[in-house]
């Protein structure tokens, strides 16, 4: 016997399934050949409770939903008052691949457009044996509570077309917002965006932030709670780029997009959601993921200015 909840999520599944709108990222020839019926919905509750519906095994690249995690791992390093000078939590409005500096200084508006994010990556120093980017995906994967792995195809498909994060690096080092190589950091950039992930991990590490850095199942603290408080905010007013305002309105939860097709979104205190799906709308997020967390946020109260 299904529980409601399942019995919910597979209604849910079929009747979004019907919505063919969006095309695939056709930014690298890796996500340009996703296939577009592919979608999975995964919720994770904080006490570890795992619900599924659709493609939830399938594998694709984290791409921006990578920026909120290598963020929390700046602030655990540095602390939030040193992240602030290299990068501030100001709504851009933008695209994510604005090349918006700020005037005088050139710091970027916040950590989930790309010049925030790839200042966010400077910030990470290798420690000992490992590297800048071993320590960002292992970091990755505590969130997860697996090993996650790297798609070189992905990874050689960033390199091959990332000419304007390149660009976006250099203008960061000419202002001195990154003070080490730029093409060292825009690499790790990269290959943080060729992470490979599936729905059930997106929507473990959303649930680890859900529940106050703590992994629900595997039960260590990954992060603080500051941190994470933190996160989450910028997450809320910045997440879904050029469409924060009308996001935060129709499903008013701090949220996480990327071209991959997956999308999180986070219930402080109860629930991590994540959805792949990969026909993008044109703000770069997935047409079924933001219409599931619409119908999820709704059916079930989860706007987070709910009262009564
Ligand atoms: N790798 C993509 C870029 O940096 C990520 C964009 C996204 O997922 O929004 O351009």
């Amino acid at each position: 016997m299904k529980s409601p909840i399942q019995q919910y999520l597979d209604a849910l599944h079929e009747q979004l399934q019907a919505n063919t709108e969006g095309t695939p990222y056709q930014g690298i020839p890796a996500t340009a050949v996703a296939d577009p019926q592919k979608f999975g919905i995964c919720l994770a509750t904080v006490d570890g409770v795992v619900y599924e519906a659709g493609d939830t095994d399938e594998l694709f690249s984290i791409q921006s939903i990578s920026k909120p995690f290598t963020y929390a791992l700046a602030l655990e390093d540095l602390g939030s008052e040193a992240v602030g000078q290299k990068i501030d939590v100001e709504p851009s409005g933008d695209a994510f691949n604005e090349i918006s500096l700020q005037r005088g200084t050139g710091r970027p508006d916040n950590p989930m457009i790309n010049a925030g994010a790839i200042a966010a990556v400077s910030l990470i120093k290798s420690r000992g044996p490992r590297s800048r980017f071993s320590r960002i995906q292992d970091f990755y994967s505590s969130f997860a509570g697996r090993d996650l792995e790297l798609s070189s195809s992905v990874f050689n498909g960033e390199r091959m077309t990332g000419f304007r994060n390149r660009a976006l690096a250099q203008l960061l080092r000419s202002f001195e917002i990154i003070e080490d190589d730029p093409d060292g950091v825009v690499e790790d950039y990269f290959r943080q965006c060729s992470i490979m992930v599936n729905a059930r991990d997106l929507a473990l590490m959303a649930a680890t932030l859900a529940n106050g850095g703590v992994h629900p199942r595997e039960h260590n603290q990954v992060v603080e709670p500051e941190t994470v408080q933190n996160v989450l905010s910028v997450m809320t007013t910045c997440g879904m780029y050029d469409d924060a305002g009308s996001w935060t309105t129709s499903v008013g939860l701090p949220a996480k997009s990327g071209v991959g097709g997956g999308i999180i979104a986070v219930l402080p205190g109860q629930l991590g959601i994540a959805i792949y799906s990969p026909p993008l709308d044109a703000h770069g997020s997935s047409v079924r993921g933001v219409e599931t967390c619409t119908r999820l946020a709704r059916d079930m109260g989860l706007h987070f200015m709910r009262s009564g």
